[in-house]
């Protein structure tokens, strides 16, 4: 008898037949003898619909408010999955992130999970019931409803699994696992077995959407191993897990992009100590993320030409904060570009490995794209790109480090996918 806990995710419960249908496979689970927790999120498209109806009473809405009316969407689902559990005999309960425990601090719409008291819950699993917790949402120490920014669900699961030292957390959504890259714009994408928490990582901040990243932390924080898998076909997942040490490592095992990044470079910064901080400070206090940082020498001698990228809805504001630092600091011209993408690949094997950069850059020279800028980590480089290439740019890194071979069974075979 196994502890696991599962999430569904929005398309997996969008009505009340998948709703049925992910009751039966549960129910299956649970006849064969293991103790199951379903994470749920909120019907698909239902979490949207809440925000435009908020936007609709109140064009900012209040943070406290709509984190109360975004965590009814949860509890919909929760609720009509138990009823059916109920009606094929099974024991079931429903429970909001308050009464199961998941308490976290008070940063409304992007709250952080801070502990989990699994009684509750450890409970009714003792009296032999399934489980449903509403996903996304948790408490904070006022006793206010928080939730865990979009996504957040799948952190609700791995952190639960954590917390109840479950053996696996399964995330159920409509792709069947981690690809090579996107399947919808490289043909030669191929899904693997098993992906490192650390690589997973990457490629979910990098926007592989597959998983909330604060949930590949949880599982490489706790070591709980997370399967990736289609709730509407029956085919083998990808195991989000540890290294393993054994098998011979891809140098990439995985190629993401990101749309929709936006370029900002302002020019001739005195090179003193403290003007970095000082255009950057304002940045902190509207929490805006700023991703890749590049200073270089703007000719002028004593003057600094300082890039960054931010994301392209925060485009607009970035540029005014930035001239109204510049003016201050006295540095020149603000310059902007807002349609760019960045191209990233991802592998452990790069840390053994020279030369991987190098075939990089070769591989979008071939192709004439041009490479604005660079940033490296121990397993990662990214490039950013203009926008209209970000498709070539993919397909050409994908051939260049050939991830359509698969030298050590690290993938599955197209064949193995069957509808049930
Ligand atoms: N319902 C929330 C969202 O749409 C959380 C989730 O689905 O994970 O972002
Ligand atoms: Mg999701």
């Amino acid at each position: 008898m196994a502890r696991v806990v599962q999430k569904y995710g929005g398309t997996s419960v969008a009505n009340v037949e998948r709703i049925k249908a992910v009751a039966s496979r549960v129910v299956k689970r649970k006849q064969a003898g293991d103790d199951v927790v379903v994470v749920l999120s909120a019907r698909a498209g239902d979490t949207d619909r809440l925000i435009e109806l908020a936007k609709e009473v109140s064009p900012s809405p209040d943070p406290r408010e709509l984190d109360m009316l975004l965590a009814t969407g949860e509890q919909i689902t929760v609720a009509l999955f138990c009823m059916a559990v109920k009606d094929m005999g099974y024991g079931a309960i429903s429970l909001t992130g308050y009464q199961a425990g998941i308490m976290t601090d008070d940063h409304f719409g992007e709250a952080r999970i801070s502990s989990i008291n699994t009684e509750t819950i450890m409970e009714h699993l003792r009296d032999g019931k399934i489980v449903a917790v509403a996903g996304f949402q948790g408490y904070d120490a006022s006793g206010n409803i928080t939730t865990l920014g979009r996504g957040g669900s799948d952190t609700t699961a791995v952190a639960l699994a954590a917390a109840l030292g479950a053996e696996i957390c399964e995330i159920y959504t409509d792709v069947d696992g981690v690809y090579t890259t996107d399947p919808n714009i490289c043909s030669k994408a191929r899904k693997l077995k098993r992906i490192s928490y650390e690589e997973m990582l990457e490629m979910a901040s990098l926007g592989a959407k597959v998983l909330h990243a604060r949930a590949v932390e949880f599982g490489m924080k706790y070591n709980v191993p997370i399967l990736v898998c289609s709730s509407f076909v029956d085919t083998p997942g990808t195991l989000v897990t540890q290294e393993d040490p054994t098998m011979e490592k891809f140098i990439v095992s995985g190629i993401t992009y990101t749309k929709n990044v936006a370029r900002i470079t302002i020019t001739d910064v005195p090179d003193v100590p403290g003007m970095a901080a000082r255009i950057f400070e304002p940045f902190a206090k509207e929490d805006i993320n700023v991703d890749m940082i590049i200073q270089g020498s703007s000719g002028v001698p004593g003057r600094a030409n300082i890039s960054f990228t931010v994301s392209k809805n925060n485009y607009k504001k970035a540029v005014s904060l930035v001239e109204d630092v510049s003016r201050k600091i006295g540095a020149g011209e603000v310059l902007g570009d807002d349609g760019i993408s960045k191209v990233s690949i991802v592998g452990v094997g790069m840390k053994s490995h020279s030369g991987v950069a190098e075939k990089m850059f070769a591989a979008l020279a071939r192709e004439n794209i041009n490479i604005m800028m660079i940033s490296t980590s121990e397993i990662k480089i990214s490039c950013v790109i203009d926008e209209k290439y970000t498709e070539l740019a993919v397909r050409v890194l994908h051939d260049a480090f050939e991830l359509h071979k698969d030298p050590n069974g690290a993938f599955f075979e197209k064949e193995e996918k069957f509808d049930r």
